[in-house]
């Protein structure tokens, strides 16, 4: 516990240690943000005696939580670590839910609808309602109400237009359906969760510390939380940089960081100014973009790595043509470093998760594996979904969303008449979907809804496998639950394997999308039986806090634990992790999902406007701070490009953010790849042996020769810096960097 400080600098220091109550580090990206935070919570731990499981630390994605996780662990051990209140804001939000909501009236078998479940139940309504919104749009509007903490659907003061009325009627219904399903969506588990947390404060009344990561894209409901969090020691930790702030279209408000000041006027600001990742000349080539923005505060800003290469900008004549230079790059640099450089050395960030097709053909055609963060994602696929889907509704057959996505798939002539007449049926009567189902399945319904012989078959062969699969969940009452087993059952009873082959003969998925299915049943397996399920609904457990009960766990609980996980892993982070582990992979990534991460060598393709910044985008700082974020991801190699025609075969023009006034210096434009040499100076940056004779005799080549000097910048003010770190003045400078800078440019 004694090496929580060791490498970390001064100002690094201050921050772990400070004895202030309230405290914001405010810094550029790779300045030890997250690291400073780690070791704070470490340091809380093992020095200021706070209980690990009276510790809250937020951050946005599951894989940044995993990762703060690990570094913690690394400082305090499994066993305290394991017992912090870390996750997502949306993470820690449920846990509450799940332990409280009884207090606030939720049911406690309440469901998650995952965004695309949100948006089906949107499309029904607008349908309804014969509106013309895209599902999506409706979505993200209700769901910019929500974040702002607009939750009724009362239409407030004023005069209202059209739009603005029928909108309201559309938030009505949404929040209606979901309520009769049993289901809440991402946005209101924080809003529930900040109810609960204002009407019954006794729930956090053990919380000593709260720490939040990249807190410069929290919304105004995130930051309503942290205070409610915290409202009994008021002790709190915020780091982030306003400068990636690349959220706004999420509502997140940047304001957020003076409002703190004003809600605790105690409030003490600690900068960081060296940056531990990227090279001097990634660094200089992001800053100069990020400096466009006029408006926005100098900062400082110094590397610690020597200079480097300065990042490649490269026109390619078309989308494909580039995907296709981008991968030969990748196979090179592999080649030439013997393997040393690996797959999962390399990322490819896109502005959007579109934009990855290419690069998935042209990495998939020469057999590159690759995980897709952002994208496609695994529990997306439609058989898991199905799969999913019937696990929902044995858990919670009044979720009726779930219940209508199934009940025909596989088909059981229950066609869309028959749906709406008993959908008719069941908000005539005031019930759940699955109780006419059942009525009717069991003879039990007077009405006549006039289905024919057919279809009273399939409704009531559906309602044969949902009650299989509860009866063998009871079964759990005398036997170790296994979510496998029911996995099983539901794959047994639909006849899922041969459903599957016969969907998809014709398109000869039908092995991936199998294993798919496999691959779920292992996951289960495998989390069942290394005990991770049971420490799961473990570890969600809170401390029990004098007067207020806690719904208690039951063996069903498992698969409310196993399906809730998925909801909030639904971005299948978690699973392209473990991929990631088994085997090596290039990332592919939105820039978005990519924040907070680093690698060596960073491609950030279709740099071309109308991309980025995106046609759609109103705010074009925040186009070019979401440049800068993606940059800033690079360590020690950086490519940029853009196709001359896109995959529409519309000319492009260079993204306007490098092209601006004196960026080009900061760039590489010539040659068609990077010097062989750049891959040994790569490997030895990452302390990785370079075997082949090649890349050996490269660097000896362009060791001794200077002539082919390509460095324009030369004897500006940048490179007196730069010329510094080459003499390795810096004790923190990797080796590498310093022999790249007389690497010449051109091959
Ligand atoms: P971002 O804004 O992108 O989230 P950050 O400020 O959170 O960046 P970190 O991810 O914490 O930065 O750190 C960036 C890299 O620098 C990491 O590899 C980290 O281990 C390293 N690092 C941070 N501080 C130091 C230090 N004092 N000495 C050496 N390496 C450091
Ligand atoms: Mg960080």
């Amino acid at each position: 516990m004694d090496n929580i400080l060791q490498g970390l600098n001064a100002a690094q220091r201050t921050a772990v240690e400070s004895p202030a109550s309230v405290v914001q580090v405010l810094a550029p990206p790779g300045s030890g943000k997250t690291k400073t935070l780690t070791a704070r919570v470490a340091h809380l731990i093992a020095h200021r005696q706070l209980q690990p499981w009276n510790i809250i630390v937020c951050t946005f994605t599951v894989k940044a939580a995993s990762e703060m996780k690990e570094r913690i662990k690394s400082f305090v051990g499994e066993d305290l670590a394991k017992q912090l209140k870390l996750g997502t804001f949306h993470s820690v939000a449920l846990r509450y839910l799940k332990h409280y909501g009884q207090h606030i009236g939720l049911p406690k078998d309440f469901g998650i609808a995952d965004t695309s479940d949100s948006k089906a139940i949107l499309k029904r309504i607008i349908k309804k309602l014969g509106m013309s919104i895209e599902p999506g749009q409706a979505l993200g509007r209700i769901s910019s109400r929500k974040a702002k903490g607009e939750v009724d659907s009362k239409p407030g003061k004023g005069p209202k237009s059209v739009d603005q009325q029928e909108f309201l009627r559309l938030f009505e219904e949404y929040e209606a359906t979901l309520a009769a399903s049993n289901l809440l969506d991402y946005d209101d588990l924080l809003l529930r969760c900040r109810f609960l947390l204002k009407s019954h404060p006794q729930c956090v009344s053990n919380v000593e510390a709260v720490l939040i990561d990249e807190f410069q894209d929290t919304n105004n409901i995130q930051y309503e939380l942290m205070g409610l969090f915290a409202q009994q020691y008021n002790r709190i930790t915020i780091v982030g940089d306003p400068d990636q702030s690349i959220y706004g279209f999420r509502s997140a408000e940047i304001k957020n960081l003076s409002r703190m000041k004003k809600q605790w006027p105690d409030t003490i600001t600690i900068n960081l100014e060296e940056n531990y990742r990227s090279s001097g000349a990634i660094l200089h080539a992001a800053q100069n973009i990020i400096e466009q923005d006029e408006s926005r505060p100098p900062k400082r800003l110094q590397a610690t790595h020597t200079f480097g290469l300065r990042p490649v900008l490269r026109k390619l004549p078309t989308a494909y043509a580039e995907a296709e230079w981008l991968v030969s790059e990748i196979k090179r640099m592999r080649a030439l470093s013997g393997n040393s450089i690996q797959l999962s050395d390399f990322a490819v960030l896109l502005r959007s998760a579109a934009l990855s097709r290419a690069i998935e053909t042209a990495l998939g055609n020469t057999g590159i594996p690759y995980r897709m963060v952002g994208g496609q994602r695994f529990y997306d696929r439609a058989e898991v979904k199905l799969v999913v889907d019937y696990l929902r509704v044995i858990h919670q057959p009044e979720n009726s969303e779930a219940v209508e996505r199934v009940v025909n798939d596989p088909s059981r002539s229950v066609g869309d008449t028959s749906i709406r007449k008993l959908r008719e049926e069941a908000e005539r009567k005031g019930v759940s979907l699955w109780s006419v189902i059942l009525d009717i399945s069991q003879g039990r319904c007077t009405t006549d809804m006039k289905l024919n012989e057919a279809t009273r078959k399939g409704l009531a062969s559906f309602v044969n496998v949902i009650l299989s699969g509860r009866k063998k969940m009871e079964s759990w009452s005398t036997e170790p639950p296994s979510v496998t087993a029911l996995i099983n059952v539901v794959s047994q009873k639909i006849g899922l394997e041969a459903h599957l082959r016969r969907k998809h003969s014709g398109d000869e998925t039908f092995e991936a999308r199998w294993s798919n299915v496999e691959e779920l049943m292992a996951q289960a397996t495998e989390i069942t039986a290394s005990g991770k399920l049971n420490e799961l609904v473990e570890s969600q457990r809170l401390p029990q806090v004098e007067g207020l009960d806690q719904t208690t766990e039951s063996a069903e609980d498992v698969l409310s634990v196993f399906l809730a996980n998925i909801a909030l892993t639904a971005s299948a982070e978690k699973k392209a992790e473990e991929d990631g582990e088994k085997i090596q992979q290039v990332t592919i990534s939105t820039i978005h999902a990519a924040k907070g991460l680093e690698w060596p060598v960073v491609f950030i393709p279709a740099c071309y406007d109308g991309s980025i910044p995106h046609s759609r985008a109103d705010d074009h700082d925040e186009e070019r701070r979401l440049l800068y974020v993606g940059m800033t991801r690079a360590q020690a190699l950086l490519y940029l490009s853009c196709p001359i025609k896109n995959t529409q075969r519309e000319e492009t023009t260079i993204s306007a953010f490098l092209t601006h006034q004196g960026a080009g210096r900061y760039f590489d434009e010539h040659g068609p790849s990077l010097p062989s040499s750049a891959v040994a100076s790569l490997c030895t940056t990452l302390r990785r042996e370079c075997p082949t004779e090649a890349c050996f005799l490269e660097t000896r080549k362009t060791v001794d020769s200077d002539e082919d000097n390509h460095w324009p910048l030369n004897g500006e003010e940048v490179f007196a810096e730069s010329n510094r770190w080459d003499s390795g003045a810096t004790g923190n400078a990797l080796p590498g960097f310093g022999t790249a800078r007389h690497i010449p440019t051109v091959q």
